[in-house]
């Protein structure tokens, strides 16, 4: 194995990518690549996977190989490669033949450090023909999970990878998948079964978790939107036809969004992902098609305005939020109404247990109780001690009451309304409960019921969180074959006999949005200067747009805010700040150095101005 010792793993990452420490496993992962093994790196989006391939590539000699399966990931990946001063190109389709022509030369020169491409064309003669001619130092495949058919994202092409271990040189598998079979099938297709394998853990503590009830969707949206004036984030939807109307309604308010899903032509969706990427639009109201191949640094939010359909997409999706490391936050709506289309879903899906099965999970994680990361990172088979104090269970733990006095008033009243001949339905009984004087209630006489109103006391909102825990509990069930009529199960009964019941106080949303941001406030200290910080963004939009790329491949949020907490005013300064190389620094170094000073002055003035 050839490779310069001049440089240590810590001097490139400083010098190239302006970071002074490496994560977690990133330097075993190197120094083992460097040592000539095979590798499969497990690490959740986020975590630094890039790294573990490009900080060998620039200390081995000859050229690194990366196959990825996004032509779309390809371009930015390499423009952020290129303003760190590497010299990375990538090959695909969407090149003219010269372009393609001109970076073949500059590979058999020995010209390029990175070339990323993708399966298919790895597999051809041509290229095969070309990689003769070059010296090939490591091969890094990006997404590896595509090899597996019990991946979930299966591509053909993926499966013709074996032949690299024939060129006696490492190969990187790497993917966010952890799946124990999948991990199987990577290294046994790529004939890497001796490979070292790196499980990184795949909490990100930085994401906040939280789920709200399903009520009153819309205000809590706008509430939780308040929260993040100015930032950029995702908000998914069920329906296509849900994308547009939310997308809709949120512009009408004053946000600027845009939708997206598959029925969008092709050059549309182009421009709202571009937009997206550059900072153009800052929300995206999307199906679960969006997001695939977007490697947005700055995505601060994730909303789910419906329920997922398991926890393994839930998980990807919040995923993308926070890949710079920085607090960004999450919510899920959680409603019944929602299970119900998800349990038709799973039904038709041709898998019906194992889809059945799935969703359960994803219903225990919106009702739980204890620590929501707990929950999710024990379903990955990671196994936390400690609460996270990062969830809304942590941070509002549920209050525990009798419950079985609300339970009887329920149970005995759909006991009742069975009598009558009347189909008890969840909101149909909350009514009842509460003695509303609808005209239907009214026209099938259940006002004449002895616990019609019985309920008053207590709000309607509240009420349907009562019962939703109540069917949780298995007090009753919904008949789905019978048009959804509720039914009082054996546990049920017994608590209409007397067995105790316990019940959770309902989430009044209002009030815990008020503790949520107090809350948030000591969390996330803003220990950086807004105002600088604007400042930087504008600088940043303006060499983003000079050069067509989006603004993160510049710099990343991370950097705009550790410069506007520490103010450097000279080029040293600005060379310690994170994600400032030596190469952004003599790019960038005097327009940052002009623009703090710039605010400096400015603030100085106005404070003679105030004395
Ligand atoms: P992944 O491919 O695993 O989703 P990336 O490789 O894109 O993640 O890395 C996510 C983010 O973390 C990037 O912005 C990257 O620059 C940053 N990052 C990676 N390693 C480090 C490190 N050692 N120090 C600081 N930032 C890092
Ligand atoms: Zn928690």
């Amino acid at each position: 194995m050839i490779h310069t010792t001049k440089s240590s793993a810590e001097e490139i990452l400083k010098k190239h990518f302006g970071y002074s420490a490496f994560r977690s496993h990133q330097k075993e992962i190197i120094e083992a690549t460097l040592n000539g093994e095979h590798t499969l790196v497990l690490m959740p989006t986020g975590g630094g996977k890039s790294l573990c391939f490009q900080v060998p590539a620039l200390m081995l000699e000859g050229l690194t190989l990366v196959v990825s399966p996004l032509i779309s990931l390809m371009k930015d990946q390499v423009d952020a490669l290129k303003a760190n001063g590497i010299a990375a190109e990538f090959l695909n389709s969407s090149q003219s033949i010269e372009e393609q022509r001109s970076i073949e030369n500059r590979l058999i020169k020995g010209e390029i450090k990175l070339l990323y491409t993708a399966p298919e064309r790895l597999v051809t003669f041509e290229f095969r023909t070309l990689l003769k001619q070059i010296q090939l130092s490591l091969v890094a495949i990006d997404e590896a999970h595509c090899i597996s058919q019990w991946g979930h994202d299966f591509r053909q092409e993926y499966t013709q990878l074996g032949f690299l271990t024939e060129m006696n040189i490492p190969v990187m598998a790497l993917t966010a998948t952890a799946d124990k079979i999948c991990r199987r099938d990577i290294t046994s297709q790529l004939n890497i079964e001796n490979a070292n394998i790196f499980i990184a853990s795949f909490d990100r503590p930085n994401l906040s978790l939280s789920v709200k009830p399903g009520q009153k969707k819309l205000e809590q949206l706008l509430q939780f939107l308040k929260q993040h004036h100015k930032d950029s984030g995702i908000i998914y939807c069920l329906s296509r036809n849900g994308t547009e109307q939310l997308s809709a309604k949120l512009n009408e308010k004053g946000y600027q969004t845009a939708y997206y899903h598959a029925g969008l032509e092709s050059h549309l969706k182009n421009k709202v992902q571009d937009d997206f990427l550059k900072d153009e639009t800052l929300i995206i109201v999307a199906t679960v098609a969006f997001g695939m191949g977007i490697d947005k640094s700055n995505v601060r939010f994730i909303v789910h305005y419906n329920l997922p359909k398991n926890l393994e997409s839930y998980y990807q999706e919040i995923g993308r939020a926070g890949r710079d490391g920085l607090p960004s936050n999450t919510m899920l709506f959680y409603s019944y109404a929602d299970v119900m289309k998800m349990k038709s879903w799973a039904d038709d899906s041709g898998q019906p247990e194992l889809q059945g099965n799935k969703l359960k999970r994803m219903q225990q994680y919106a009702e739980a109780s204890i620590c929501r990361r707990r929950m999710l990172l024990s379903y990955f088979g990671e196994h936390y001690e400690k609460d996270c104090g990062n969830c809304d269970v942590c941070k509002n733990p549920p209050k525990y009451m009798d419950g079985k006095e609300l339970a009887q008033k329920a149970l005995s009243t759909i006991e009742r309304m069975h009598r009558k001949g009347v189909a008890p339905k969840l909101t149909l009984l909350a009514e009842v409960l509460r003695g509303s004087g609808k005209r239907e209630i009214f026209d099938a006489g259940l006002d004449k019921l002895s616990t019609y109103g019985i309920g008053r006391d207590i709000p309607f909102l509240d009420w349907q969180q009562y019962l939703v825990q109540m069917l949780h509990l298995g007090l009753f069930e919904i008949a789905y074959d019978q048009n959804n009529t509720l039914k009082t199960t054996d546990a049920g009964w017994r608590v209409l006999k007397g067995a105790q019941v316990q019940l959770t106080q309902p989430i009044n949303y209002k009030q815990k949005e008020a503790s949520r941001k107090a809350n948030n406030k000591a969390e996330i200290p803003t220990i950086y200067d807004g105002d600088l910080f604007e400042a930087l963004r504008t600088m940043r939009k303006a060499i983003a747009v000079e050069q067509n790329v989006p603004p993160f491949v510049i710099f990343h949020d991370s950097t705009l805010k550790a410069i506007a907490a520490h103010k450097p005013t000279t080029l040293n300064a600005i060379g310690e700040m994170p994600g400032i190389g030596e190469h952004k620094l003599n790019n960038y170094g005097n327009k940052i150095m002009e623009a703090v000073n710039e605010y400096i002055k400015i603030q100085s003035t106005i404070k003679e101005q105030d004395n």
